[in-house]
Formats: structure tokens, C-alpha cells, sequence
């Protein structure tokens, strides 16, 4: 089992100065000077003054001054040439004790000493950092007993089974679909795409897959997670078109009775862990507007796109202006004949540049070529998104809950004005609701949304739906909108974890029962009282402070760990004790009550009807690190 691994020196080797020099125009300045750093400690790259320029929703570091990017590219086309020339070999990454230096010359900020292990791994200098390594080796005929049950064959789960298969302990991983990919397998609507960069949704054995996109269509996230089953081969052990309904603790036993269903009808799997890797927005969400079963032509929520559905010559309507609603819309309008946008509350849009288009062949060049580019390019440091989700209790606006809040604000707004050109539709277009409080949208600055608002083939309708009905849609005015297809883009059962599975812990406890008050919990966003050797990957308040990627790397991490103490001490549950459930849930409500999501103004899933988060994470991702890294044996009671 290898990561990929770069090219081979062959190509650096025949490469002309002209080709270096030119591939590194399109360089980051800032990953250079780390790079560099990292790799040639000098001491020129210390010193360079930076400035602050916007970035989609956030800020970034730049160097203040064009003489010291063009010094940065000299220095690296000197490097990769003296490189080249002496056979462009295996290159160590240098010393270790240099990279928080190096780290924080890339990023202009300071990285504590007991922060860097996060950002050591999240280079994935080494790529198996987050797999188990056991302590002591366990005795073959417990680790044989030991079986693990994976449900669900997205991101989370693949993982899951690659760290169990590399750790030595059996699994079935079982998948409702009849492939892998998860968020990717079902959305296939035209214009699904990444809107966080790709560079950081792989995980860290495949830093070096090679994306084509700074922001990937489907098609290419969907080859990502078949290139991690295929080159783990971990298909083979995938039990798919099967159906998890529902989990039963077995107390004699301390096993999980999982009850399945699917192509081979019902089963039960007896498990002594189960890890879940059912994704929070796996269950598509129908409205309900009277008529919905009337309406003739086809219709169909963003997550089922019909595969091979002609739009030419079609009236269309979508449904929704979240994510999905935002991305599908002007795509449509590309083929259809008309489309009517229903749009209840807009969301707010940042301009990413190159949003849309490939990388140009100079970066996917760098990285193939520049040691340690794929490393470097994957890490994301930065304090922007803890800002501008921040309500500040010294910032008083009518809109904005900090300054960084009201500057991401402003920035779009004036992206809308330069784009609409029309008070009226810049009016309809801003959200109600301050950034973030809700998912903001990335779009491509030369085509979206607001682009496609301005042809003459799209309408957008800000009244409310009152039903559906034969032929269309009628709005609350009375107004009918005829249609040939409808388009739900109308999200998905994002607070309702787990769901649909019945799972009953100890003492007939349901996971309702113990979410009945405040909805869906969990210790570090994975473990719950009285549900022994389970653990839910991209569970309760894991939207945040990490990738998803990162996410699901540590809290597997920390299971494995978990299962390891079972099965090098013989013991046969792991819990997490009411109390530090309870602790670090009531640490986590008073965190998210200071960030955007908790402002009045704000409906979304972020905020439930229970007063309270049960998606968002307001932590730093340093700080879920230190939770996740290690489990803390005080928390747990081991059986
Ligand atoms: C349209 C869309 C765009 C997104 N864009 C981004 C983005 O740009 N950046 C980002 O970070 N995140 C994004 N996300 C979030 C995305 O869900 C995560 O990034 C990631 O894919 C989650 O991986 P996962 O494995 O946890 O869950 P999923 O990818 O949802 O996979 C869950 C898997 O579990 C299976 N499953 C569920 N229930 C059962 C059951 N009972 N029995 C058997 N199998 C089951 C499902 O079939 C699925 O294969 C997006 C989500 C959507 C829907």
C-alpha cells in the first residue's frame, strides 16, 4: 500500500530553465518561501514585509511588495534547476524542528509549539501519521475475534476500513449504494462541485492524488474515492446496495447486533465496534407543498439527478437556493429553455476566482515537479474563518456581528452591485442574515448565479410557494409558472444524525431518547453515553474547525486507539463517561453562543429549534485535535 507517488525525475530532468522559470509564475509566493525555508534555511527569506488582501470569504497574507515575489521565483527557479541538475533524486524534507518556522513564514502567523503536531500531520509528510500503531503487538486470537462493522463508503468510511485493514482488525464495510463516494455518488447535477479547495479533500495518504481542479466537479471527486478503493484495494470487503437499519447493544454479549437489508435481503452482522460513516447531508429533504405528487413532468431533488435527462427546449424550475440551488441553476440555463429560480432567502456569494476552470498545466506541473509543493499547498493555517464567524460583543451593526464579519459582508455586497447592476435585484439577491450565520456560497467572478440572473432565459421569483399542481408551481400571489421539470435543491436531514437507523444502547436506550433534549450531542462529535464501542464519523458538531477529511482521520484515530486498549487488555467495552459528554457539550454550547450561527437574524440548519447547534463546531481545529488525538482515559469507562 504506497501513497502515489510523484513523477518520476525523468520530467524535471528534460525540463528547460524557460520551463521552470515559467511554471513558477504561477507559484503561490507564500508556499515558496516556506518551501524554501524548509528546505535551504536561508535567511533572506525571513524578512519580507506582508500585506492583507481578501480571499473569497476570507483574508490572507501576501508579500507587500512585487520585488520580493519576483525574489521568492528566482530563488525557487534556482533551486529546482540546481535540483535538475543533479538528478533530480529523493530530497529529505529537512529538519523537522524547522517547519514551524517555515509554517509560519507561509502563513504570517505564529504557531504554537503545542499546535504543530496538527499541522506536522496535516502535511502529510508522512502519510500514514493518523493509522494505529500499537503499542504493544496484540495476540493474534483476540485481534481475530475482533470485528468491526463500517457503515457507509464516503470519505469517512473508506478510511475507516484502510486504518482497520492496515491495523490488522476485521471489518465489513457495508454501503447502501451500489458504489463508493458517498456525497459524490449522488450528486450528479450539472455544476456539483467542491466549493472548499480540493487540495484539502483528500486525505493524507493521498496528498499527491493528482485533482485537476482548485475546485472539482463531481466527476473528479467521485474518482478520488474510487481511486482510494481500488489502489487500497478495499472494494472487495464492501458489501454494497445493503442497507443498515438498525444497531441493538447486546449487553450479555457487549456486541452490536447489526441489522442490515439489501440486495441479499435481511441480515445480521454480530460486531464487537461499529463506526458510522453515514455523512450528515446523505438524506435528501423533499419539501412538502401540497400538489407534489400532481405535477406531470418529472421532478427530482438535486441528490437523484437522472442520469441522461435532456434539458434542451425544457421549462425548468429549481427549488432552493442554498449550495445546490446556486450551483445548479446557471447551468441549467446554459441548455434549457427557461428557468425559474424559487428563491425564499438568498445566501451570500464570495467570488473565487478560477472557481470553475482547471488548474493552468504550470501548477499541476509544480506539483508533480517542486518537492514537497502537494504538502505545502494541502495546508490550510489561518485564523479567518474563527473571525468572521465571531460575534463580537464590542461590534454593533445592524448587520455584521465583528469587523471581519462586516468586511466579508461588504466585499460581497459590492460583488453583487458590480455584478447585477440593479438596485432592485442587488436587494433581492442580499441575504437577511448576517455572513455565515448560514452556508455562504463560493461562485466563479465569470459565471453564476448572478450571471445567469441576467439572461433572459432565467426568472427568479422571491414569492412564496403555495402548491404544486399539474403543470407547475403557484405562488403565494396566485401567479401559476408553468414547467416541464421541477428541481428540488432543498437540502438535506442535516440535524437529524444517524438517521433513519433505529440504534438502541444500553438499558433499551435509544439515540432519540438520549437526543430528546437539545437534539443530537455527542463527546468530541463522536462518542455517546451508554452506546459502548460505537463511534460516529462526521457526527454531531464536526461542521468546522477541520476539514471533513481531517475530521474523520482523527476521530478514527481515536476509535482505533479505543479498540486497540479492548484488545490488548482484553476487555470488551469502551464508553464515555455522562459526565464528560455532558462537560464538553455544555463547553461547546457556550462556544457557539459567541459565533455567527447563534445571531437571531440567522435560519439554517446551523441553529435548531432547540436554541442550540447541532452541526457547527466553534472550536479551533488545534483544539479538536488535542481532543481527538489521544483518548483521555478519564473520560471513558473501560469494561
Ligand atoms: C452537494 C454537496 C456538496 C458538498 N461540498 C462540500 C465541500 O465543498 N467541501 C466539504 O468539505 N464538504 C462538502 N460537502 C459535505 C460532504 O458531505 C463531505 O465533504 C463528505 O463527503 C462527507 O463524507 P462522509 O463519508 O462523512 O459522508 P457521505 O459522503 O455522505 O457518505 C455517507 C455514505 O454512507 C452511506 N450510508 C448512509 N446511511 C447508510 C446506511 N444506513 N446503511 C448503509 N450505508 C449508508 C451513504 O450511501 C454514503 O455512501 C458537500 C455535500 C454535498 C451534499
Amino acid at each position: 500500500m504506497s501513497k502515489i507517488e510523484l513523477s518520476t525525475p525523468s520530467e524535471l530532468q528534460s525540463a528547460t530553465d524557460a520551463q521552470i522559470e515559467d511554471a513558477l509564475r504561477f507559484a503561490n509566493p507564500m508556499v515558496l518561501r516556506a518551501l524554501l525555508y524548509q528546505l535551504t534555511a536561508d535567511p533572506e527569506l525571513e524578512d519580507i514585509p506582508l500585506k492583507t488582501v481578501p480571499a473569497g470569504y476570507f483574508e490572507r497574507k501576501v508579500p507587500a511588495n512585487d520585488a520580493d515575489t519576483a525574489m521568492l521565483r528566482r530563488k525557487a527557479a534556482e533551486f529546482l534547476k540546481a535540483y535538475r541538475d543533479t538528478g533530480a533524486g529523493p530530497i529529505d524534507i529537512g529538519p523537522r524542528d524547522r517547519l514551524p518556522a517555515s509554517l509560519r513564514l507561509m502563513t504570517g502567523l505564529d504557531i504554537r509549539q503545542d499546535a504543530f503536531g496538527l499541522y506536522l500531520e496535516e502535511l502529510a509528510i508522512d502519510p500514514w501519521a493518523r493509522s494505529l500503531e500499537w503499542s504493544t503487538p496484540p495476540a493474534p486470537e483476540r485481534l481475530n475475534k475482533f470485528h468491526v462493522v463500517v457503515i457507509g463508503a464516503g470519505m469517512g468510511g473508506l478510511n475507516a476500513a484502510l486504518q482497520l485493514r492496515r491495523a490488522g482488525i476485521p471489518y465489513t464495510l457495508v454501503e447502501k449504494n451500489a458504489g463508493v463516494g458517498g456525497t459524490w455518488h449522488e450528486n450528479r447535477y450539472p455544476g456539483a462541485r467542491l466549493d472548499s479547495s480540493s487540495r484539502s479533500y483528500t486525505h493524507i495518504f493521498g496528498v499527491n492524488y493528482p485533482y485537476p481542479n482548485p475546485f472539482c466537479p463531481w466527476p473528479e471527486n467521485q474518482k478520488y474515492f474510487d481511486w482510494v478503493a481500488d489502489n487500497f484495494d478495499i472494494r472487495k470487503e464492501i458489501v454494497f446496495e445493503t442497507e443498515v437499519t438498525s444497531l441493538t447493544w447486546d449487553e450479555d454479549q457487549h456486541k452490536w447486533e447489526v441489522r442490515m437489508t439489501g440486495k441479499e435481503g435481511e441480515r445480521i452482522l454480530r460486531a464487537n465496534a461499529v463506526i458510522t460513516a453515514v455523512g450528515f447531508l446523505n438524506r435528501p429533504k423533499l419539501p412538502d407543498f401540497e400538489g407534489m405528487e400532481t405535477f406531470e413532468g418529472p421532478s427530482c431533488h438535486t441528490a437523484r439527478w437522472p442520469e441522461g435527462t435532456e434539458l434542451e427546449g425544457k421549462r425548468v424550475a429549481v427549488v432552493g437556493t442554498g449550495c445546490s440551488g446556486y450551483q445548479v441553476a446557471p447551468e441549467i440555463a446554459l441548455e434549457a429553455k427557461h428557468v425559474t429560480v424559487f428563491q425564499r432567502t438568498p445566501q451570500w456569494l464570495f467570488p473565487v476566482p478560477g472557481y470553475r476552470s482547471p488548474f493552468p498545466p504550470q501548477v499541476s506541473w509544480l506539483d508533480r515537479n517542486l518537492p514537497f509543493h502537494t504538502n505545502f499547498m494541502r495546508v490550510g493555517i489561518g485564523e479567518g474563518f474563527g473571525k468572521v464567524t465571531e460575534i463580537d460583543p464590542d461590534f454593533s451593526d445592524p448587520h455584521a456581528t465583528s469587523p471581519a464579519n462586516k468586511r466579508a459582508r461588504d466585499l460581497s455586497i459590492a460583488f453583487l452591485e458590480e455584478k447585477l447592476q440593479d438596485p432592485a435585484l442587488v436587494a433581492a439577491m442580499t441575504p437577511p442574515h448576517p455572513v455565515w450565520s448560514a452556508r455562504a456560497v463560493a461562485v466563479d467572478p465569470e459565471y453564476s448565479i448572478l450571471d445567469a440572473l441576467k439572461r433572459d432565459n432565467v426568472t427568479l421569483v422571491t414569492e412564496g410557494i403555495k402548491s404544486v399542481n399539474r403543470t407547475g408551481i403557484e405562488t403565494l400571489d396566485g401567479q401559476q409558472h408553468d414547467v416541464d421539470m421541477i428541481v428540488y435543491a432543498t437540502g438535506y436531514h442535516a440535524t437529524e444524525y444517524l438517521f433513519p437507523m433505529t440504534i438502541t444502547g444500553r438499558d433499551g436506550q435509544t439515540i432519540e431518547d438520549l437526543w430528546a433534549q437539545g437534539g443530537a450531542r455527542a463527546y468530541y462529535g463522536c462518542m455517546m453515553p451508554g452506546f459502548p464501542n460505537l463511534w460516529a464519523l462526521y457526527g454531531p458538531n464536526t461542521n468546522g474547525a477541520l476539514t471533513p477529511a481531517s475530521f474523520h482521520e482523527l476521530v478514527t484515530i481515536h476509535a482505533l486507539q479505543c479498540m486497540e486498549t479492548l484488545i490488548t487488555e482484553g476487555k470488551t467495552a469502551v464508553e464515555v463517561k455522562s459526565e464528560a459528554y455532558w462537560r464538553y457539550n455544555k463547553h461547546l454550547d457556550e462556544a457557539n453562543r459567541k459565533r455567527v450561527w447563534a445571531d437571531p437574524r440567522a435560519h439554517s440548519y446551523y441553529w435548531t429549534r432547540h436554541g442550540r447547534s447541532a452541526t457547527q463546531n466553534p472550536f479551533t481545529g488545534v483544539e479538536m485535535w488535542r481532543y481527538l488525538r489521544r483518548p483521555v482515559d478519564d473520560d471513558l469507562r473501560i469494561t
